[in-house]
């Protein structure tokens, strides 16, 4: 039996990717191999990759002058991987402070370029009128969603610098205008598959400037020329990534998985909002649709709370160590049902410790 599994990542995958990589494990497509065992040179293979880029592409909406790479390193590579490219060491970037993944890519940004932090907040996103932007920026960057508070951008904001953004916990999960950014960046274990493997979406003009002593790893233009394939990639990731995106696809994209996530996470803020017992202390017009963030008003219920909702089959639910309370990561995996289950539990908790 499956657990609801509301980890913030590694996340819950769908089922029916995770039925079709089994039957498939032992001998792929009559090959008499598995897909891990596979030269990543193959033919088959880069049918595979091919066809994985083409679906992204597809249900991303990402226009011919994009190029996609496939890299190493998770989100937190690029945190260097983003100035390296981008900048000299001399040069200012701004970077808007949302909470600790931006300070992560700040602190880390910081050790090869000027950052200046133009705004700060925790529980919200401050307006973007009230941002110290420096003229001579290179780029612009934020956090489309913070996974710890559940502070997201509902549309990106406007800037004439490129705008590059950290969507490893938002990816794929509503409609986005792929134009509007210069680099999107993204870990693959929240919304697109297992952990090894991360998504760099970057505009074919903000590629080729990156510093002399960048990392062939860590230069985009070595991923850009070899297909991602400089060196041995993630490929049972790569695969596994490829049936989510035809998993997306089937579902009706990004377009119902919009609609599907706007409905799930309405679900679970309606139910705190109306509770006397539980709160979220996020603005609400900035209210992440993949992380929902809770806590309790008495909260030397925190543990009866984790131990019952465990013993109910809905797993994971603390909250980040830096944030405290509760946290349901709703990803697009997360099925509808389990949401209804998580909001029948808080219900019946609520009602029995009130
Ligand atoms: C999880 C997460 C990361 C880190 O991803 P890794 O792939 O582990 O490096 C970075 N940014 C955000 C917003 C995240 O949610």
């Amino acid at each position: 039996m499956r657990a609801f599994n509301f980890s913030a990542g590694p996340a819950m995958l769908p089922e029916a990717v995770m039925r079709k990589a089994q039957a498939e494990f032992l001998n792929w497509n009559n090959t008499g191999m598995s897909v891990m065992e596979m030269s990543h040179r193959s033919k088959e293979f880069m049918e595979v990759a091919h066809h994985m880029e083409a679906t992204l592409r597809e249900i991303m909406g990402i226009p011919s002058n994009y190029k996609v790479l496939f890299v190493h390193g998770g989100a937190s590579l690029q945190f260097a991987g983003v100035p390296m490219n981008l900048t000299e060491a001399d040069d200012v970037v701004d970077y808007v402070n949302t909470g600790v993944w931006s300070q992560k890519a700040i602190k880390e940004a910081s050790r090869y370029v000027n950052v200046n932090e133009v705004a700060k907040a925790e529980n919200s996103i401050p307006a973007p009128e009230t941002w110290r932007l420096s003229p001579e920026a290179k780029y612009l960057h934020i956090c489309q969603n913070e996974t710890i508070t559940g502070v997201e951008y509902q549309s990106a904001p406007i800037s004439d610098k490129p705008i590059i953004s950290d969507f490893s916990s938002t990816v794929l999960s509503r409609p986005i205008n792929v134009s509007d950014y210069g680099v999107i960046y993204a870990g693959a274990q929240k919304n697109i598959g297992p952990a090894g493997l991360a998504i760099v979406v970057v505009r074919e003009d903000l590629i080729g400037q990156a510093r002399s002593d960048t990392p062939n790893l860590m230069n985009w233009q070595t991923y850009n020329d070899n297909e991602s394939m400089f060196n041995t990639p993630a490929t049972f990731s790569w695969y596994l990534a490829g049936l989510v995106f035809d998993w997306i696809k089937e579902q009706g994209g990004v377009d119902a998985m919009g609609e599907i996530n706007q409905r799930k996470s309405k679900k679970l803020y309606d139910l705190i909002d109306a509770s006397e017992f539980f709160y979220n202390e996020v603005d609400p017009s900035v209210r992440s649709w993949m992380n929902v963030t809770f806590k309790l008003k008495n909260t030397d219920l925190d543990a009866a709370f984790l131990e019952e909702s465990k013993a109910a089959g809905l797993l994971s639910l603390k909250g980040h160590k830096a944030y405290g309370g509760m946290r349901a990561s709703i990803y697009n995996a997360m099925p509808e049902e389990g949401v209804d289950a998580l909001v029948q539990f808080m219900k019946n908790f609520e009602a029995k410790y009130a």
